[in-house]
């Protein structure tokens, strides 16, 4: 009976682990015309999130929870 309730821990775990994951939904998309220098400009098209990245590729978290003001 222990294994179960063991299973069962695991699993609320998991579920929890998941829905804080920030990357999850996230469609960036390279917006080109919003580059600064070196950095590139992505867009989320899942929400609609900003980033700005130095690094290849797009961002790794989204930052739909970090709401940042318009410049
Ligand atoms: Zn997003």
């Amino acid at each position: 009976m222990q294994i179960v309730v063991l299973l069962i821990a695991f699993g609320f775990v998991m579920f929890f682990a998941r829905r804080n994951a920030p990357t999850r939904g996230c469609r960036w998309r390279a917006d080109a015309t919003g580059d600064r220098g070196a950095l590139r400009k992505y867009n989320c098209v899942a929400c609609g999130a900003e980033a700005f990245t130095s690094t290849k590729g797009p961002p790794n978290d989204c930052r739909s929870k970090l709401k940042t003001p318009k410049l």
